[in-house]
């Protein structure tokens, strides 16, 4: 590439340090069954599951536990073989309290597959059938089911599907590694939803910092004319699904409208891994590929690890905390959420483990506005950060909905960039729900 060619990207965003070096150049690795599984009933967006499983059920790894229980709902497998001994409520990612069914792994662990499936001559319908039957939500955050995702409504015009390789969020390596170790099942996975939405234009986004990834994926390419690499500016929120689209296409998603609405979707590259898996070896989604990272951590690693398994055991797995550890975040520093319960499990679409050190998180005290206009300037969205925030504390929800509280995206540029340390996405994160919760109220009523 010429010296001069501008990469492409978005407007706006940060360029927080990047921290991959702890944990880039290590191969996934498979964790081995833990003393206990809890496996919640509620993984992705949408109404949880129904338990199928009761107290003394015997279960193998990849049996049915509990059903999808609406159109956006994903059925959930055990990823152990073992014994239910329980379905009680137990601490979750999210902060909250969930109900969930905890299981005893046997000494001898036995899987239970899916029929294996001919990539080459698969239906559409049976694409969406296995994605929808394997469980398999989106591991972009959201875990959106990935079923509802290949289901568009009647008269949607697709034009691309764009996986999104960028893993800007800091630390966090494990796509980054998908795509070194696996790349031709990033290709199969990408040329199945493609089939299954009847598009013919595929392209991986991936950002400059990873070279290596944009070789491994375009040799497995192997010049198919329908597919392409994507190599994008390196800038925090550049996996964004707004700022993705805008970059590969320059088509913008209007506030409130979705990806479809520009001829769009976007699909993570764990979440093509597991539509290949489910197709090809007729494996269900009951594993988490996620990245243990972050100076607290003794070893950092790529991991392979049991859905339903404690926070606290993959860290103990990683060697433990180290003396200067001080923080716990679920995901990664920008979206992730701080943890306090380490027996909290891992879910399907959990991205990584990250454990900070004092001189890695920003202590310093919060101090008043200084009007330097710094956050509006990196927000991708175009939004007024420290209005809304301001609007959030005062409780003015109203006037906070007016100038767009609800299209933010919660990607923490404002907050990163903020020198008065002012925690403005946190603010702008609880403004949000309040005016959710009014807009659901106004409709029922
Ligand atoms: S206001 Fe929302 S979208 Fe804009 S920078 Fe802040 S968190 Fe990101
Ligand atoms: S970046 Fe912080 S200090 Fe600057 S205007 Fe925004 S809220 Fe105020």
């Amino acid at each position: 590439m010429a010296l001069l060619e501008k990469l492409k990207t978005f407007m706006g965003g940060v360029h927080p340090p990047e921290h991959k070096e702890l944990s880039e150049n290590i191969p996934f690795e498979k964790m081995p069954v833990p003393k206990e599984i809890f496996i919640p009933l509620s993984q992705h967006i949408g109404k949880p599951a129904n338990a199928l499983v009761k107290k003394g059920s015997e279960v193998k790894a990849g049996t049915v536990v509990a059903e999808s229980s609406g159109f956006i709902s994903a059925p959930i497998h055990s990823s152990v073989a073992g014994k239910v001994t329980k379905i009680a409520s137990g601490a979750n990612l999210s902060g909250y309290s969930k109900e969930g069914i905890i299981i005893k792994p046997d000494e001898e662990q036995e899987t239970e597959k899916m029929s294996l499936l001919n990539p080459a001559t698969i239906t559409p319908e049976e694409i969406r059938n296995r994605v929808k039957e394997a469980g398999i939500v989106g591991q972009g955050g959201a875990a959106f089911p990935t079923f509802v995702k290949l289901t568009p409504p009647k008269g949607a015009q697709i034009e691309y599907i764009i996986l999104n390789g960028c893993e800007c969020e800091p630390y966090l390596t494990r796509d980054f590694r998908f795509m070194i170790e696996m790349p031709e099942k990033v290709v199969s996975g990408l040329k199945l939803i493609m089939k299954a939405l009847n598009v013919d234009r595929g392209v991986i986004g991936i950002e400059s910092n990873k070279p290596e990834a944009a070789k491994k994926i375009n040799e497995a390419i192997k010049g198919d004319p329908t597919l392409s690499v994507e190599v994008l500016e390196t800038k925090y929120p550049q996996g964004a699904e707004k700022m993705l689209i805008k970059a590969i296409t320059n088509r913008e998603v209007p506030p409130g409208r979705l990806p479809l609405d520009v001829g769009c979707v976007i699909q993570n590259i764990g979440t093509a891994v597991a539509v290949h898996d489910a197709v090809a070896e007729g494996t269900a989604g009951y594993t988490a590929a996620l990245t243990v990272t972050g100076k607290g951590i003794m070893n950092p690693k790529n991991l392979l690890v049991p859905v339903g398994t404690s926070i606290g055991e993959v860290i103990e797995y990683c060697g433990g905390l180290n003396e200067d550890a001080i923080k716990v975040i679920a995901g990664g520093p920008m979206m992730g959420f701080a943890q306090h319960d380490m027996s909290a499990p891992v879910t399907k679409a959990t991205s990584g483990i990250l454990v900070l050190t004092k001189e890695e998180v920003n202590n310093t005290e919060e101090t008043a506005c200084l009007r330097c206009g710094k956050c509006v300037e990196v927000c991708p969205l175009g939004l007024l950060p420290t209005r809304l925030s301001r609007l959030s504390q005062l409780e003015k929800y109203e006037e906070a909905d007016e100038i767009g509280i609800t299209v933010c995206m919660e990607c923490g540029s404002c907050t990163y960039t903020c020198p008065a340390n002012i925690p403005l996405v946190q603010w702008i994160r609880l403004g949000k729900q309040a005016v959710i919760k009014l807009q659901r109220e106004n409709k029922t009523a």
